[in-house]
């Protein structure tokens, strides 16, 4: 049998150009009033996906998520779903469930009345509700919590009713609100995979909202970057991180250091950047560039070395600077070098070993430098 890591990694709809997209967002726009919250947003989701919508607060990932759950119109655009047009159609006549970050389970009643509660208003029959609540219940890992009532539980506990409650009626698709908001950190790590696997075993499309990067990285297939109402970047995690298309997404995903510059030099698959921070950077297969072009080179900082000594070997990738600041994190330590233009380069070294020959401490003479191929070099 195949290990959950090898499912996913072979699981990519979207780079197969006769796959169908399940959902589709068609150049949507939502106002309110003369504030546009989303902005001629175009973004496709497929079937069994795990899809993470990532942006800052007020970037217009909820209003996307209510417009596919029916709980606001767009001002413009489409919203299609296997096919069809969901103008028009009422929340509870969408094959789609939300789970509210508040949970929003009801006080008074039990776990398995709370997980029951939409079957029965659906008239589900009683022995196939109670069978379904069972199913749910052993599913979230909750049988012996059932008679309980919300504040009898922990927060995770009361994330998994929910949890519960909002695929008891077997959506086709679960949209979360920031699903693990409430959790504390531990425990947030924990339902993350139980969440992954949750979607697994039911085979359902998740459409996830969170600002947490961390977080968005560690469950999605892939990732929407947003901003101001509109996508900045699709793509998996390791592409978003690897390979970025903007400063913007370089900067929001992750720590990153970057180098402006114009290019010097185009040849063979070497792009060269006369870097404004005085020294040259090598970049081995960057795309193409016109010379002379202002760029930015994004290198993330644990792919920049840091040395007491100069590296051997040719002078671009290498600039000389002063140890400005050291965050020892245990199991790695963080480097603030100071370039003599005043940049200050981030470098990230794993702490394998107990004792570090070669210690680099405040206030010393450092080199920092790195491959040709560790970074990449940006236009916007
Ligand atoms: P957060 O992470 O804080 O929830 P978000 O990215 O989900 O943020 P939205 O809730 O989608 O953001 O809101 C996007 C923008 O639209 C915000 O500036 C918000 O104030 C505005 N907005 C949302 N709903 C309404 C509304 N009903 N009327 C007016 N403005 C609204």
């Amino acid at each position: 049998m195949n290990s959950l890591g090898s499912i996913r990694r072979s699981f990519a709809p979207w780079a197969d150009p006769a796959a169908k997209p399940y959902i589709s967002f068609d150049g949507v726009t939502k106002r309110f009033g003369d504030f546009t919250a989303v902005n001629d947003l175009s973004l496709t989701i497929f079937e069994r996906e795990f899809f993470a919508l990532l942006g800052a607060s007020g970037c217009g990932k909820s209003t996307l998520l209510r417009m596919l759950a029916g709980f606001e119109e767009p001002s413009a655009g489409r919203i299609l779903l296997d096919g069809q047009d969901l103008a028009g159609i009422p929340p509870y006549r969408r094959p789609v469930n939300m789970m509210f970050q508040s949970y929003a389970l009801f006080p008074h009643m039990t776990v398995e009345q709370n997980i029951a509660f939409g079957l029965k208003q659906d008239g589900m029959p009683k022995a196939q509700i109670a069978e379904r609540v069972a199913s749910m219940l052993k599913l979230v890992k909750l049988e012996q919590f059932a008679r309980r009532k919300p504040h009898q539980l922990s927060g995770g506990q009361r994330q998994r009713v929910a949890l519960a409650r909002s695929v008891a009626k077997r959506p086709k698709v679960l949209l979360l609100d920031e699903p693990l908001g409430a959790l504390d950190k531990k425990l947030r790590e924990e339902t993350q995979f139980e969440l992954m696997d949750l979607q697994q075993q039911l085979g359902l499309t998740f459409v996830v909202v969170t600002h947490d990067q961390e977080e968005a990285m560690t469950m999605a297939d892939r990732i929407a970057i947003m901003d101001k109402g509109e996508v900045r970047q699709v793509a998996t995690p390791a592409e978003v991180y690897e390979a970025p298309n903007s400063r913007f997404v370089a900067d929001f995903v992750g720590s990153v250091n970057l180098f402006e510059g114009t290019v010097s030099g185009n040849g063979g698959n070497i792009l060269t950047i006369a870097a404004s921070d005085g020294f040259e950077i090598n970049v081995e297969n960057a795309g193409a560039a016109a010379d002379g072009a202002n760029v930015w080179f994004a290198i993330r900082p644990e792919k920049v070395r840091v040395s007491s000594r100069a590296p051997e070997g040719s002078g671009a990738n290498v600039t000389e600077g002063e140890i400005w600041d050291i965050a020892y994190l245990g199991d790695m330590t963080i480097y603030h070098v100071r370039l003599p233009s005043g940049r200050v380069v981030k470098a990230s070294q794993v702490n394998a070993a107990r004792v570090i020959e070669d210690a680099l401490t405040w206030h010393d003479k450092a080199w920092i430098s790195f491959a040709p191929d560790s970074g990449v070099v940006l236009t916007a």
